[in-house]
C-alpha cells in the first residue's frame, strides 16, 4: 500500500503544516496552509517531484492555484529541483535567503568542499527560476501564523532553518539530518562543513517541541534534547565524533 504523501505536523487556528514526503522519508518538503486557504510550499524536491507535490496538494484538499509562495531552504537540486516547474504551474513566488538567491536564479549549486568538488556541476544543477524575495535572518514570514527565518549557513551560504515560535515547531532544513538518527549532512555537499557544525548550535538554543527535517522523519519526543545530545558529541574542527 502506498504511504500517504503528507504527514501532519501542525493543525491550529493560525494554520496547518504537513511534511511532504518526496522520496520515502529520505527527501522531504513541507506544505503550509493559512486559514484563508493560501498555501506556501517549503522545498519542493528533485526536478521530477512536480507530480508528487501536486498529489500532496490534492491530498490536503488544495489546488495548484492556492500556492502563493515557494520558500527554499537552500539552492540544492533535491530542494529546488521542481521550483521552476511549480512556479509556472501555480503562479507562486519563489523566496530564498539572499546568500543562495543567485544560485537559484542560475540553477547552479553553491560551491562544495572536499570530494564534492569532483562531482560534475551538471549533475547538481536544476532548472533556474526567478527569485521574488531575498530572505534575511530573523525575518518573520507570514505563513501559518508566523515562521521565523534562522540563517544557518555552512551547508550552503544562504541555508535557512525555520521556526514556528507559537507552535514550537522547528524545520531544520539540511542543517541537521535525521536519517539513521540525528546526524550531519554529507560533508562533500557542504560549502563549508565547519561552518555547518558551528551554526547547527543555533538550533540547540531555540525553543521547540517538534523538529522536522528535510531528510528523515520528524522527532516528536524531546527533539531539543536529541539535537543537543548529538551536538555535544561533536567537535567543530575535524567533524568526527569527539
Ligand atoms: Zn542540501
Amino acid at each position: 500500500m502506498a504511504r500517504p504523501p503528507v504527514v501532519p505536523l501542525l493543525e491550529s487556528r493560525a494554520g496547518s503544516i504537513w511534511r511532504l514526503r518526496m522520496l520515502g522519508d529520505y527527501v522531504n518538503g513541507f506544505l503550509a496552509r493559512d486559514p484563508d486557504g493560501k498555501v506556501t510550499l517549503i522545498d519542493v524536491g528533485l526536478r521530477w517531484s512536480t507530480r508528487r507535490v501536486l498529489d500532496a496538494l490534492a491530498a490536503v484538499g488544495s489546488g495548484p492555484s492556492a500556492v502563493t509562495r515557494i520558500v527554499l531552504t537552500h539552492a540544492h537540486s533535491d530542494h529546488a529541483g521542481a521550483a521552476a516547474a511549480l512556479a509556472r504551474r501555480t503562479g507562486g513566488d519563489v523566496d530564498v535567503h539572499q546568500g543562495d538567491a543567485a544560485y537559484v536564479r542560475h540553477g547552479r549549486p553553491p560551491p562544495r568542499s572536499g570530494f564534492g568538488r569532483l562531482v560534475p556541476r551538471v549533475l547538481l544543477s536544476f532548472p533556474p527560476v526567478a527569485v521574488s524575495a531575498e530572505l534575511v535572518d530573523g525575518q518573520l514570514l507570514d505563513v501559518a501564523g508566523g515562521l521565523r527565518v534562522i540563517h544557518t549557513p555552512g551547508h550552503s551560504p544562504g541555508h535557512i532553518s525555520l521556526l514556528h515560535e507559537d507552535a514550537k515547531l522547528l524545520l531544520t532544513g539540511d542543517a541537521i539530518f535525521n536519517v539513521r538518527g540525528v546526524g550531519w549532512p554529507a560533508r562533500a555537499f557542504c560549502t563549508d562543513f565547519r561552518l555547518t557544525q558551528q551554526t547547527a548550535h543555533l538550533l540547540a538554543d531555540l525553543d521547540y517541541r517538534l523538529a522536522a527535517f528535510t531528510h528523515g522523519q520528524e522527532l516528536r519526543e524531546n527533539p531539543r534534547e536529541a539535537i543537543r545530545d548529538f551536538l555535544r558529541t561533536q567537535r567543530p574542527s575535524g567533524g568526527e565524533a569527539g
